[in-house]
């Protein structure tokens, strides 16, 4: 017999036929046994996967529409790029912000506000594997401008994460670095002024919130990087601002944000209102 290779012989044919069955019957398991809803809408997950979340309501997430400022990625509804020149929010052509570029994947509105709740309190690794493969889509359609060496998640306050037990960022950041086959640096950054215990800030205050509120650790190296930088959610892009401001005085060459989702409803931090 020529070839005989394991795939084409029946034990192969056997073997594959069973992994099938296998993968099938554990799909059968799982539902019979854990039957658990989506933790969104609450139907009764079928499949095995280890994300809480059905395909419908995965597939619900608003995307952020194409036309969006060229540096912080805010929509810009209605607005046509002119020829030669960059397309700019306001605040970003009054150069408010110390990243060179942020972009993130879902619109801050409806199920994905529940997906990021889930992510934040629950921990859940899944999920945040599954927004990281939504992340690196996002980076490989952009992939010079948002090219990099390194990631790194926005860190929290040692005491916050003492309560939590991890960094929400991070369980973003983590599997990003791994799919884009870049070092995940989770103590480049940290932070040294907690958040206000306040619930809701103005946005003088979020603002305030955050300045100087984060530093590079002393003997981490970013000297001439472009470093990734993950976080859930954009609101006003103070704490990416604040972030990325740490990093280029410790050297860094340019700070990319990337998050799940942003606000869009939010005011810009320019007197202009939209
Ligand atoms: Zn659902
Ligand atoms: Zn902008």
């Amino acid at each position: 017999m020529a070839g005989g290779s394991s795939s084409t012989s029946v034990a192969g044919v056997w073997r594959q036929g069973v992994r099938a069955l296998l993968a099938e019957v554990s799909d059968a398991i799982v539902s019979v046994f854990f039957p658990a809803g989506c933790r969104i809408c609450e139907t009764l997950l079928t499949s095995a996967s280890r994300v809480p979340i059905c395909a419908d309501c995965l597939a619900s997430f608003a995307r952020v529409p194409a036309i969006v400022c060229e540096i912080c990625g805010r929509p810009l509804p209605g607005l046509a790029r002119k020829e030669g020149e960059p397309l700019l929010c306001p605040a970003c052509q009054d150069r408010t912000y110390a990243f060179e570029k942020a972009r993130s994947f879902a619109v801050y509105e409806g199920a994905v506000v529940r997906a990021i709740l889930l992510l934040k309190f629950e921990q859940i690794e899944p999920l945040g594997a599954w927004f990281a493969e939504r992340l690196t889509e996002l980076v490989n359609t952009e992939a010079a401008a948002l090219a990099a060496d390194v990631v790194v998640p926005v860190p929290l306050h040692r005491e916050r994460q003492r309560e939590r037990g991890y960094n929400q960022a991070a369980l973003l950041s983590k599997p990003l670095a791994k799919k884009l086959r870049l070092p995940h640096k989770a103590v480049l950054l940290m932070r040294t002024r907690a958040r206000p215990d306040k619930q809701v800030l103005s946005l003088e205050e979020r603002w305030e919130s955050v300045r100087g509120a984060f530093a590079t650790r002393p003997g981490s190296q970013v000297d001439n990087l472009r470093v990734l930088l993950v976080d859930d959610v954009l609101t006003t892009g103070a704490t990416l601002d604040a972030c990325a401001r740490a990093l280029r005085e410790a050297g860094a060459k340019a700070v990319i944000g990337l998050t799940v989702a942003r606000a869009v409803r939010n005011p810009l931090p320019s007197s202009i209102e939209w």
